[in-house]
């Protein structure tokens, strides 16, 4: 079951996985013009923030992974950068990467549920939230905390991966990736919109995603020997990758980035 404490388990007991596999940039990576993985990630993070348009002093980064954003942010966009992640363990790393990359005193991490955060009012200039929504029970009470902890005039920003739980592939990637549910685009732009923020984009970019996967696959293929070793957790988790791939080639599964603003 998809329950905080198991996303809690899930991000402590695979912090090295997804490092070995994919870096501390736990996101998709745009690939464009045969980018390597560690260019494309970075590039879905320099296209967000063009998305995105204006960037405020204050970002509120939920669900910060391993703190990649943040220090990007921090330094390209002299920001400031609060992360709240539910897992002891990337939140260690997130601090260990902001101190190491010279930014610390821009970065804070909160340890803690992002569904039960006492968000303060119209504090932040862009809420974050890359790839976490998907671990959300409840996304509309989500949308409404983003809205109040945002300044008038402050952005957000969300990319998610999305697919219809009609679909029974879909609703094996979110069973096996602790999503209590997958959302299609046009879930995610009402359910923005109910919470009081205004929609200004909205693209589909599962085609310039989807190498990440064939690329997890690869090197998932390269260490299949070492795999073998791994504990229960991380063999059901690189046994997912392939059904990540089949969703996304049959049109089931995507990806979506949008912006939205509190007027
Ligand atoms: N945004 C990061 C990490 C994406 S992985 C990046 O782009 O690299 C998903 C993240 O969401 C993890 O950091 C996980 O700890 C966090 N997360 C999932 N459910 C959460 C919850 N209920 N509260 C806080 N963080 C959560």
């Amino acid at each position: 079951m998809a329950t905080p404490d198991a996303v809690r388990r899930h991000y402590d007991s695979l912090a090295f996985v997804y490092r070995t596999f994919w870096g501390d940039h736990i996101h998709h990576g745009l690939f464009v013009d045969g980018d390597g993985p560690a260019r494309a990630q970075l590039r879905m993070v320099e296209h967000c923030v063009s998305l995105l348009g204006t960037f405020g002093r204050d970002v509120l980064d939920v669900g910060c992974g391993h703190g990649g954003t943040a220090v990007y942010l921090a330094k390209r966009c002299g920001c400031r950068v609060l992360g709240i992640t539910i897992s002891e363990k990337q939140g260690y790393l997130a601090r260990e990467n902001a101190t190491e990359a010279g930014v610390g005193s821009q970065i804070g991490i909160v340890v803690a549920d992002a569904e039960r955060f006492a968000y303060p009012r119209e504090r932040f200039d862009v809420v974050w939230t890359m790839e976490s929504s998907e671990h959300f029970a409840d996304k509309g009470r989500y949308f409404q905390n983003a809205s109040h902890t945002l300044r008038p005039g402050g952005r957000l920003l969300l990319s998610a991966w999305t697919g219809s739980m009609r679909s029974a592939r879909v609703r094996e990637v979110a069973r096996r990736f602790l999503c209590p549910q997958l959302w299609t685009s046009e879930q995610y732009e009402s359910s923005i919109a109910a919470g009081g923020l205004r929609v200004r984009a909205s693209e589909d970019l599962s085609r310039s995603v989807m190498r990440t996967w064939e690329i997890c696959s690869q090197r998932a293929q390269a260490a299949k020997m070492a795999v073998q070793l791994l504990p229960t957790t991380a063999r059901d988790f690189v046994a997912g990758i392939d059904v990540i791939l089949e969703a996304y080639r049959k049109g089931e599964l995507g990806y979506a980035v949008m912006t939205a603003e509190k007027p």
